[in-house]
């Protein structure tokens, strides 16, 4: 595996800051790092650090908010709101049309914060950008289509005239995880944003300034400044709060915390939709093109240093294909580079945390304790970045280790052969999760037949992740344990919206006219349902 030292140096010019952050050292200004905080609504005085995994040391202090803070974001977000649903959707649309192009003009500005919160590879911090342009484009562009009254067949034709609207739910809540700051901060409130809803927001802890970063972005492009509120603290209080006030929850982040909300989110009979933890599962069918096999599987394991929801960590190879795959794929995971920088050389970056970095060597050390061989990695690696660990290929992983069923969500996947399909499919629908698969094969035709016999929300042939990803029409979520609803697609928007159904009825009332007995209704009634069913009538 090559190398790169870690980064050095700043990004911009900027005034130090005497009192706790490295803030100049990372090149960012102080001031510039003020205005992002600000948003935040916080009155508790006690602020937290945002530690940059590049550097380790702190990058901001940013301000905490108590449950009255939390209170104060739904007061001023529904004041907002009232306004903003009679705003006419056409310039609702405009405004998510003009952050597709902010943030692909300050593309810059955005990943530079995204590597120094998070320590992923450059590329990777850029497919945030491009996800978030995808999701605001297409909202924009599908807006009519989602959201316009419509009419449908009413009980009787002429005489019952249906309509249904689309009414926004209020205030949507959204809590967020640290894997992917931009995209994971901001994606699931723009259809929030365009059916009428405002937002209040917590984004996690380690990736503040990031989402305050979009969030500023939202006001430059033209939505009102206090349609987006944001609050910030530890998950169980903040997050329990903004539950008790929203009604509506979008919750991204582990299966154990979205059982929490879901309890919550019952309790009060609001809906939620929760997109959790997978433990993703790919195919290399026989007929499989190995080498295009091998580089897919890359992407798909290491991406993100595979802390990434969708991401590839078991790989069950045919036994036709399974030494020439191995061989490929071993040897382009040995030709990554990897560090810790803002280079865009990097082909993988950093692990967030001290915590990802305990739970990725626990899962190696138990399996290689319990049998386990290591084809290529296994090692922690700070002399590239305090959290770089290397890209993992184990073989012989067995029930009784804990990275063959719980997910480790870092850079390690276990490799499996398969004699027959029927068995590859079998094993791959092993579990509680169901997330994300892919399979690879020459036969396109009988890849998507075996995709459609995984329990996944999400499948890619000849993909690692990124199809089903960035086809935007297409909803995204989990199945069983993996999640509850959909974004992306109508699934994506329609969940922030209550289905309001208006019916007229003209002529006749539906009951018995002139004198007409119950029972001489009935059979009137009985005729028509006969004959509107001959007439082929929904
Ligand atoms: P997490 O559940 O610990 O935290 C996610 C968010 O929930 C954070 O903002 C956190 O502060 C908040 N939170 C924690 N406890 C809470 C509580 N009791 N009440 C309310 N909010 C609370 O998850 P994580 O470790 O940050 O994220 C990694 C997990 O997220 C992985 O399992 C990954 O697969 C999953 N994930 C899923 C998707 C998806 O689309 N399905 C996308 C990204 C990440």
């Amino acid at each position: 595996m090559s190398e790169q030292t870690p980064a050095s140096g700043p990004i911009t010019d900027g005034p130090a800051d005497p009192e706790h952050d490295s803030t100049a050292a990372y090149g960012l200004d102080r001031s510039y790092v003020a205005a992002l905080t600000r948003r935040i609504v916080s009155t508790s005085g006690e602020t937290a650090a945002v530690t940059s995994p590049v550097g380790g040391t702190p990058l901001a202090h940013v301000p905490q908010s108590s449950a009255a803070d939390v209170a104060e974001a739904f007061t001023r977000a529904r004041r907002a709101q009232a306004a903003w649903a009679a705003t006419p959707l056409d310039e609702r649309a405009a405004a998510l049309l003009r952050l597709h192009d902010l943030v692909l003009d300050r593309q810059e500005e955005l990943i530079d914060l995204v590597v120094w919160e998070s320590g992923k590879a450059r590329k990777d911090a850029y497919l945030e950008v491009a996800h978030v342009a995808l999701t605001a484009r297409y909202y924009a562009r599908t807006a009519h289509r989602h959201l316009d009254s419509r009419r449908v067949a009413g009980m009787f034709p002429v005489l019952t005239r249906a309509e249904v609207h689309r009414v926004p739910k209020g205030v949507v809540g959204i809590i967020s995880p640290w894997n992917y700051p931009l995209t994971m901060a901001l994606c699931d409130g723009l259809p929030a944003l365009l059916a009428g809803n405002a937002v209040v927001a917590k984004p996690d802890a380690q990736v503040m300034l990031t989402a305050l970063l979009g969030v500023q972005m939202l006001e430059e492009a033209g939505f009102p400044p206090e349609i987006w509120q944001v609050v910030a603290g530890p998950g169980p209080e903040v997050g329990g709060a903004l539950v008790a006030e929203a009604d509506y929850v979008a919750f991204t982040g582990s299966t154990a915390t979205g059982r929490l909300i879901a309890r919550q989110c019952a309790d009060r009979l609001i809906g939620c939709s929760l997109e959790l933890g997978g433990k993703n599962p790919m195919l290399v069918l026989r007929d499989a093109d190995v080498h295009r096999a091998a580089e897919g599987a890359v992407r798909a394991v290491f991406s993100n240093a595979g802390q990434l929801c969708v991401s590839t960590e078991r790989l069950f190879v045919a036994d036709q294909v399974y030494d020439r795959f191995v061989d490929a794929f071993v040897s382009r995971t040995q030709a990554m580079t990897l560090g810790a920088s803002h280079d865009w050389s990097l082909d993988m970056g950093s692990l967030i945390s001290q915590a990802q970095l305990d739970t990725v060597t626990r899962h190696v050390e138990d399996a290689v304790a319990k049998g386990a061989r290591v084809l290529t990695g296994g090692r922690h690696r700070p002399d590239l970045g305090p959290f770089v660990f290397e890209p993992t290929i184990l073989e012989g992983v067995s029930a009784d280790m804990e990275c063959f069923g719980a997910e480790t969500f870092g850079p390690v996947v276990s490799l499996y052969r398969f004699h027959s399909e029927d068995e590859a499919v079998e094993r791959a629908n092993d579990g509680f999760y169901g997330l994300n698969a892919s399979v690879y094969t020459r036969d396109t035709t009988r890849g998507r037949s075996v995709a459609r016999r995984i329990r996944c929300g999400t499948v890619n042939v000849n993909e690692a992740y990124g199809a089903t990803f960035g086809s935007l029409a297409a909803p995204m979520g989990g199945m069983r344990e993996s999640g509850l609803g959909r974004r992306q697609g109508a699934e994506g928007i329609l969940r922030y919206t209550e289905a309001q159904s208006v019916a007229t009825q003209r002529l006749v009332p539906i009951a018995p006219v002139l004198g007409m007995s119950e029972e001489a209704n009935a059979t009137v009634l009985t005729a028509s349902l006969r004959l509107l069913n001959k007439l082929g009538r929904a």
